[in-house]
């Protein structure tokens, strides 16, 4: 039988809905755009420091990549730390570094003081090595990061790969435990309640259709009516539109897919994951998977492009033939869930704040954003009020656009991306 269409964390907890929608306000200190991670965290710290603040959303509050993604909350960002290091400095590689830790221990500040219950643990991530060269890389890599960063993890030979997972697919692992794992629609309406709480108000099925600078304002213009605002802050990641054309060229969205089992027995969840970790493989086209309540949540690049009927058919095809290649012992267990989301990825797979004609925006999390949205909202919004967005860690290198400017925001090169990432998995 094929799997359910639906997002599996929705079944978790009632996600924000919009009836009884409130009228949009005339004016605001700030509109933000986007009700996931980024608009709501930001929104919570704007209200809290006594901003008039709407979210605006073109679906529902929650909708986008926030519900829809793995739940993990782990340390670092796309690029490797000896990349960044080589990139931008080992000053800035740090900030940047100590950022992706600030950012966990932001998740588990708003869901403690906010109450939120969304599962969130600290029980580190397993990155596994899928050739016998990738593990000198990680133990390489290791060395760097105590040498440079001070940050220490752990090195798992092959042998004794199965105390951590329960295949023997991998060539070794890196555990790094300060990693953590949450329910991220139960965290993302957590999100929305505290927003909501602190005084910000949230919109529903506002999409933004326009935006136009007049003077020192802006003037919103959604499907529901126009809201004048002094700031605006742009969280749409990988949904970005027509309406930030500036931004949308530099962002490329990209699909990604997961998978949940049926309910698994104690014994046999155990022997997949005996430390529950959030583990992710070495691959271009990577694996990630962890357990929830005893269900294997499997994810992965399946398709490069949004999910649809035939995207999503195709994807738990994909998913559940990889994941039996890690699990053999899931070959007659049941998928039961099957959903997709989208991605945000710049052009160098950074991170980025900034202001763009006047706007503000946090975007490009590649995979990254559970934690560094939360983060980055909260502080893009605190440098919007403190007129200190220059001084913003990830708003200090470049955000490139396509070489050549060939790019318009509907990303024709993915399926040519997809086959080099294949590639590159087969030689390297
Ligand atoms: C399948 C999947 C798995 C993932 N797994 C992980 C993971 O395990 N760990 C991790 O750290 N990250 C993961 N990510 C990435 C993470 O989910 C995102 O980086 C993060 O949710 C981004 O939050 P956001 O608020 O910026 O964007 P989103 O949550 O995507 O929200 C953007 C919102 O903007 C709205 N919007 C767009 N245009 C407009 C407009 N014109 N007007 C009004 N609203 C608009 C959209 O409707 C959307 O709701 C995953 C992503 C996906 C898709």
């Amino acid at each position: 039988m094929n799997p359910k269409q639906q997002i599996y964390w929705h079944t978790t907890v009632e996600m924000p809905d919009d009836s009884g929608a409130i009228p949009l306000p005339d004016k605001v200190d700030v509109a933000v755009v986007g009700g996931g991670f980024t608009g709501l965290s930001a929104a919570l710290a704007l209200a809290r420091r006594g901003a008039k603040v709407a979210v605006l959303e073109a679906n529902t509050i929650g909708w986008g990549a926030s519900s829809r993604n793995g739940g993990m909350v782990l340390t670092g960002l796309k690029l490797s730390t000896e990349t960044i290091c080589k990139k931008y400095g080992r000053d800035l590689a740090r900030k940047l570094f100590q950022c992706s830790l600030d950012a966990i221990d932001a998740v588990e500040q708003v869901v403690r003081e906010e109450n939120i219950s969304c599962g969130f643990a600290r029980q580190g991530h397993l990155l596994v090595a899928n050739k016998p060269a990738q593990y000198d890389g990680l133990v390489k890599g290791a060395e760097f990061m105590e040498r440079e960063f001070g940050h220490k993890v752990q090195l798992v030979p092959r042998h004794e790969q199965h105390d951590e997972i329960g295949t023997d697919l991998y060539y070794g692992a890196l555990i790094d435990e300060t990693s953590g794992g949450l329910n991220p629609a139960q965290y993302v309406a957590g999100l929305a309640r505290a927003a909501e709480k602190a005084g910000a108000t949230l919109h529903a099925r506002a999409r933004v259709n326009r935006i136009e600078h007049t003077m020192n304002r802006f003037g919103v213009e959604t499907t529901r009516g126009k809201v004048v605002a002094e700031k605006v802050l742009i969280g749409t990641s990988g949904y970005t539109g027509q309406a930030t054309p500036k931004l949308q060229k530099k962002i490329i969205p990209i699909g990604s897919f997961i998978i949940a089992t049926e309910k698994l027995s104690d014994e046999l969840a155990n022997e997949l994951s005996p430390k529950n970790r959030m583990i992710f493989d070495h691959k271009h086209y990577l694996n990630y998977f962890r357990l929830w309540e005893n269900r294997l949540i499997f994810g992965g690049r399946a398709a490069f492009f949004p999910e649809d009927d035939k995207t999503l058919r195709s994807s738990a095809a994909i998913l559940q033939r990889d994941m039996i290649r890690v699990y053999p012992q899931l070959k007659d267990v049941k998928v039961e869930y099957v959903w997709g989301g989208t991605l945000d990825f710049a052009f160098d797979m950074m991170t980025h704040v900034g202001e763009m004609d006047g706007l503000f925006y946090s975007l490009g999390y590649a995979g990254h954003g559970t934690a560094m949205a939360t983060y980055l909202g909260k502080t893009t919004a605190e440098a919007m009020l403190n007129n200190s967005i220059s001084d913003h860690p990830f708003a200090s290198f470049s955000f490139p656009g396509a070489p050549f400017g060939l790019y318009d925001g509907r990303p024709w090169f993915l399926p040519f991306a997809g086959m080099w990432h294949r590639i590159l998995d087969w030689i390297e």
